[in-house]
Order: C-alpha cells, then sequence, then structure tokens
C-alpha cells in the first residue's frame, strides 16, 4: 500500500455524509497527508481540518456568486495541480463516484496520463438513512433499492422512467430532489406508487442540526415546505421509510418498530 501512496498524485476521496467520524481509514491518511485540498460545498470544517495546517485549500463548490465552478475548470485545475511529488487531495461529500462527477474527473486524469486513486466514502444514502433508523433493504419489505438523481436542467422536465421507479418492492432514495419534491411525489402517484407509502426527507444528515421530516409521498412535499427545509436533504419513500425516527439510531427501538411492521403489513 504505501507503494501506492508514493506513486499516486491525485486521490478522489469521499468524505462521507457529514460527520467525521465516517470518513474511511484510508480518506483520513490521504486527507493527513494532503499537500493540496481541492474541496467542494458538501465537506465541511471539521473534515478540512484533518489535513494539514500548511496544505493549501481550495474551494470549487460555489464561485463568488452562485454559480458552481464548472466541471471543465475543476479537471483542468486537478491536471494543472497534479506533480511528482506532491499529493492533491479531491475531496467530496459522500462518494466520488455516486452524483459527485468523480468519474469525470478520473477519465481526466488518466487521459492525462496522471496516476490517481479512488477512496470511497459513504454516500448520503446509507450514512443519513442508517442516521435516522430506515435499512435500505429489508426482508419481505424492500427487495432493491434504486439511488435517483432529483435534479434536473433548468425548464426541463425531470427525465426518469416513473413506471420503473413506481414500483412497491423497490426502496427509493432521491439525491438533490428538494426542489422537485412535488413533481416527483405527483409523478410517482400517476404512474401507480400509492400515495400513503412511507416517505421521509433527512437535511443535513449526520451533521449537527440534521433535521428529519415524516410523512408519505402524498404529503412529504407539504410537510418539507412547512418545515422549510433546504439543502442538502435527501429523500426516501419506500415501505422502510416508516421507520425513520428522529436524531439518534437505537437499535432495540428499531428492531422493535420493524417487527411491528412486519405483523401488521402482515408478512409474519
Ligand atoms: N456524492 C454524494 C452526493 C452528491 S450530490 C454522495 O455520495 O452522498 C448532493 C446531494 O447529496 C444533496 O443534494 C443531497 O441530496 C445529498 N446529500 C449529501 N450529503 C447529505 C447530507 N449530509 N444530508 C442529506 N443529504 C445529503
Amino acid at each position: 500500500m504505501s507503494e501506492t501512496i508514493e506513486t499516486v498524485q491525485v486521490y478522489l476521496v469521499g468524505a462521507g455524509p457529514g460527520d467525521p467520524e465516517l470518513l474511511t481509514v484510508k480518506a483520513l491518511r490521504a486527507i493527513q497527508q494532503a499537500d493540496i485540498v481541492v474541496y467542494d460545498r458538501l465537506v465541511g470544517e471539521d473534515i478540512l481540518q484533518l489535513a494539514p495546517a500548511d496544505s493549501q485549500r481550495i474551494f470549487v463548490g460555489k464561485e463568488s456568486g452562485r454559480h458552481p465552478v464548472p466541471q471543465d475548470r475543476i479537471n483542468a485545475l486537478l491536471v494543472g495541480l497534479a506533480g511528482p511529488g506532491r499529493k492533491v487531495v479531491r475531496l467530496k461529500g459522500g462518494d466520488p463516484f455516486i452524483f459527485g462527477r468523480g468519474s469525470e474527473e478520473a477519465a481526466e486524469l488518466r487521459n492525462n496520463g496522471i496516476p490517481y486513486e479512488v477512496i470511497p466514502g459513504i454516500t448520503a444514502a446509507s450514512g443519513c438513512l442508517a442516521e435516522v433508523g430506515v435499512p435500505l433493504t429489508h426482508r419481505g419489505i424492500a427487495s432493491s433499492v434504486r439511488l435517483v438523481t432529483g435534479h434536473r436542467r433548468a425548464d426541463e422536465p425531470l427525465d426518469l422512467n416513473w413506471n420503473s421507479l413506481a414500483d412497491p418492492d423497490t426502496t427509493l432514495v432521491f439525491y438533490m430532489a428538494l426542489a422537485n419534491l412535488e413533481e416527483i411525489s405527483d409523478r410517482l402517484i400517476e404512474a401507480g406508487l400509492a400515495p400513503g407509502t412511507p416517505a421521509a426527507a433527512i437535511r443535513g444528515g449526520t451533521m449537527p442540526g440534521q433535521q428529519l421530516c415524516i410523512g408519505t409521498l402524498a404529503d412529504l412535499p407539504r410537510r418539507v415546505l412547512e418545515a422549510g427545509l433546504t439543502p442538502p436533504a435527501l429523500i426516501v419513500i419506500g415501505q422502510v421509510a416508516a421507520f425513520a425516527r428522529g436524531r439518534g439510531n437505537h437499535p432495540a427501538d428499531v428492531a422493535a418498530d420493524l417487527a411491528a411492521f412486519v405483523r401488521e403489513a402482515g408478512h409474519a
């Protein structure tokens, strides 16, 4: 492993959902050895502080206005910063390869012959949902899980296959979906998913001040609006969302809830 550490020039590192305790050991080591850290809006100060005090920090989340730094400029920046004997850590929230555009950066590095390594992170779906006691799958209730983007380009409708998403046995986890939650809810109901399907929204999951909104597919948009949730928020829709509980993850409570739910649902 030390051989890799010597030759790699750029690390594409997943920082997890927020709580620094959810970094991997490998991510922590890369951050602690960084000469330059290039980071996003979702990476908190407490994680950045783990980098050496004399390391350079470059923020590429949003420019001084509200526009995100274009991806091709981030790609060019990483290529420009890379060099022998220098460790560049590209730090992203969650996992770099899940809605993180890490694969685009990896392709650019590869095309430029720059040695790089991808260090996976705990994605928001598993990190935030574990925090509120929601399993992504559960025998007899959710046999699959889908991670879906709820983001759309300005003025374009959400380009998703609603019929394939409207499956009562699948857990749906929507990223970047807050602004389009009403449309998501309407389209899933139109496609046949029961309006009473449990649903929840988690804002700032695993971070101080985490917020949780619990409801159904039909009423979650209203509840989220009333609660005034702002990004970053994650939406979970599916039977498993019935187990969402306030902050904290108490295995005994969750197990009891699951057992009760399974009984009510007639699965046991
Ligand atoms: N690569 C990241 C996702 C980046 S897209 C990952 O694997 O988690 C950004 C979206 O991720 C946000 O809009 C939100 O939907 C979700 N997200 C990331 N961190 C979150 C957090 N702590 N709480 C709630 N949602 C989060």
